[in-house]
C-alpha cells in the first residue's frame, strides 16, 4: 500500500488514475479501524479500480470539551488492516497543510446540521462537511463510502454533494454491529466492562422500538418513553437525545405513518455513543 501525505502528491496521483480511465473509490475515516470501517473498504474494493482511504482526526469538527485530545489512535494496526483489505493508497494528510493559519472557509448545510447531534455538538457537521469537501476535491473520487451508523452525517454529505453539484456519488453502507448488537465505533474503546454492558441498551431499545412500531404502535411519544425506560434503567447512562423523525429532514414525527428514523445519542461513562435504525411500516 502506498502512503501519501502531501496534498499536491495526492492530487497528482488521482489525476494520473483518472487520465488512465480508472475509477477511484474513496473512504474517509478518523482511524482506529474496526470491522465497520472494513465493510466500507470491502464495498469500495469491489466497486472501483483504485481504492483510497484517508485517516485524519479532523480538529474543526470537535467542540472545546470533546474528545479530540484523547481520540484513539493505532496507525500501525490501521496500516495492517488497510493492507489486508487491499486498499491501494492511504492518504494521511498533515493538519498544518490542510488547515494553514490563514484558513477561513466553513461549509454549512443549513436546516439539517443543527438537529439531533448538531444540538449538542454545534460544530460537528460544519466541520465534517468542510473536511469532506476538501478531501473530495483533493482525491476526486467517482464514489465515496460512508456508514449509516452516522446517518445524519450521511444526509449532510449527500445534501452538500447535491447542492454543490459535486461529481462524486455518495455510497451508503449499513451499520456493522458486534455479535451482541453494540454498533461498532472507535469510541467503544473508552468503555469499561460495566459501561460496555450498559451500552447494549442502545441497540436493545432500538430493537424494542422497531418491534412496537411494526406491531402497530404509531405514537412517537410512547415509543420514545419506552426507549428512555430501557436505557435509563442501566447504570452510567445519560441520554442526550432520542428522536423519532423523518430520515431526511430530521423533523420530529408525532404519528408514525411513514418511513421513520429512530436515532439516539447516549453518554455511557466518558463515551458519547450514537445508534439508529430505520423503520418502514408496510
Ligand atoms: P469514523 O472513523 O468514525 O469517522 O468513521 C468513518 C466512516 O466509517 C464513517 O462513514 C462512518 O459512518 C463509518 N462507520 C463507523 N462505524 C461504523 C459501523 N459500525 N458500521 C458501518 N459504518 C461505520
Amino acid at each position: 500500500m502506498e502512503i501519501i501525505n502531501s496534498i499536491e502528491e495526492m492530487k497528482a496521483r488521482s489525476l494520473e488514475a483518472i487520465k488512465k480511465g480508472m475509477s477511484i473509490g474513496f473512504t474517509p475515516t478518523m482511524g482506529f479501524l474496526h470491522d465497520g470501517h472494513l465493510s466500507l473498504f470491502r464495498k469500495c474494493r469491489r466497486e472501483n479500480d483504485i481504492v483510497i482511504a484517508s485517516i485524519f482526526v479532523n480538529p474543526i469538527q470537535f467542540g472545546p470539551n470533546e474528545d479530540l485530545g484523547k481520540y484513539p489512535k493505532d496507525l500501525e494496526g490501521d496500516k495492517a488492516k488497510l493492507t489486508s483489505e487491499q486498499v491501494d493508497i492511504l492518504f494521511l494528510p498533515n493538519q498544518d497543510e490542510l488547515y494553514p493559519e490563514e484558513f477561513k472557509t466553513t461549509v454549512t448545510i443549513r436546516k439539517i446540521s443543527d438537529k439531533l447531534c448538531g444540538q449538542s455538538r454545534p460544530t460537528l457537521f460544519d466541520g465534517a462537511a468542510t473536511v469532506v469537501l476538501k478531501l473530495l476535491n483533493i482525491v476526486r473520487p467517482q464514489k465515496a463510502y460512508f456508514g449509516e451508523k452516522d446517518w445524519q452525517q450521511l444526509e449532510v454529505i449527500s445534501t452538500m454533494v447535491k447542492d454543490l453539484n459535486l461529481d462524486t456519488e455518495i455510497m451508503r453502507v449499513p451499520i456493522v454491529r458486534e455479535n451482541d448488537g453494540l454498533a461498532m465505533s472507535s469510541r467503544n474503546s473508552y468503555l469499561s466492562e460495566l459501561e460496555r454492558k450498559s451500552a447494549l441498551s442502545l441497540n436493545k431499545a432500538l430493537e424494542r422500538a422497531k418491534s412496537l412500531v411494526l406491531q402497530g404502535v404509531n405514537d412517537a411519544v410512547l415509543i420514545k418513553k419506552e426507549i428512555e425506560t430501557i436505557i435509563s434503567k442501566e447504570p452510567v447512562t445519560q441520554i442526550d437525545y432520542i428522536s423519532v423523525c423523518n430520515p431526511s429532514t430530521f423533523i420530529e414525527q408525532r404519528k408514525i405513518d411513514q418511513k421513520i428514523l429512530i436515532a439516539l445519542a447516549v453518554k455511557v461513562g466518558a463515551a458519547r455513543l450514537i445508534d439508529n435504525c430505520i423503520v418502514e411500516k408496510n
